[in-house]
């Protein structure tokens, strides 16, 4: 697909580059020469690669250049891949992925004449629901209640956890799951936590972190200073794991919009 057009052609010149057995195009632009022009690679957020090089520079070089980073290339648009794929409205069927504690599974939906009763359940990558005539809509309501049920469970081990650990707690708060559209958590003035049942997608570090933040609660009901002491002295770390949790946070809140139970 190489371009043999000019330099000074408006258009940029578009090439093709392999690697590892996978190919990606991108678009050469050159850039008047200055004393510190190099080839320089960008990958746009819509999946666009461009390649800037400079005007004497030729084009085995250019090409060699682009070589070089095709690793890198091909994770950012792995990455850029990634991101659209859950933007995109569930169907509910085989194939999809689901994320449980920080890892991906794969949906996987099997039509079993013999068995009634519809399952859900984790086999090895998959997340499997099992069952007679499964449509996409009882495949959402069995998901959801799994997400539900691990949920229940995840966090009432991760909440012991931390009871234990910290000095002013000796049992476990009163707490419930319950969707929310902007919090991962709450605690209300009595006590009681809150816990958002999409946070059970996230990593196990970033559950302990909200959980030690609801707790931290207990003691100080404002964001005080005191309050940031409290989860400094008991997670150094947590700044990191709560923007990377926010960073994520529209893909797990979104993914599954769990159904109202009536
Ligand atoms: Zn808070």
């Amino acid at each position: 697909m190489a371009s043999v057009e000019s330099h000074q052609d408006e258009q940029p010149l578009e090439y093709v580059s392999r690697y590892g057995g996978r190919e990606f195009r991108y678009h050469l632009c050159y850039v008047p020469d200055h004393k510190k022009a190099t080839i320089r690679v960008h990958v746009h957020p819509n999946g666009m690669v461009q390649v800037d090089a400079p005007e004497s520079a030729q084009l085995p070089e250019i090409k060699s250049a682009v070589q070089r980073r095709a690793r890198w290339i091909l994770k950012h648009l792995d990455d850029i891949e990634e991101r659209h794929r859950d933007v995109r409205p569930r169907q509910w069927v085989s194939g999809e992925s689901m994320l449980y504690l920080g890892r991906r599974y794969v949906l996987k939906v099997i039509n079993d004449p013999n068995q009634q009763k519809v399952t859900c359940k984790l086999l090895g990558g998959q997340l499997r629901v099992q069952g007679n005539n499964v449509s996409p809509e009882r495949t959402q309501k069995v998901v959801s209640q799994w997400y539900r049920d691990k949920a229940r469970d995840v966090f009432e081990r991760r909440l012991k956890l931390m009871v234990d650990t910290l000095p002013w707690t000796q049992t476990l708060p009163p707490w419930r799951i319950m969707e929310m559209q902007t919090q991962w958590g709450s605690c209300s003035p009595e006590g009681a936590v809150l816990l958002n049942p999409h946070l059970v997608k996230a990593p196990t570090r970033a559950i302990d972190y909200v959980i030690l933040h609801e707790l931290c609660h207990l003691v100080e009901h404002n964001h005080s200073q005191r309050f940031y002491n409290l989860l400094d002295r008991f997670m150094p770390e947590w700044r990191t794991i709560k923007e990377a949790l926010d960073g994520k946070a529209e893909i797990l809140l979104s993914e599954t919009a769990l159904p109202e139970f009536r």
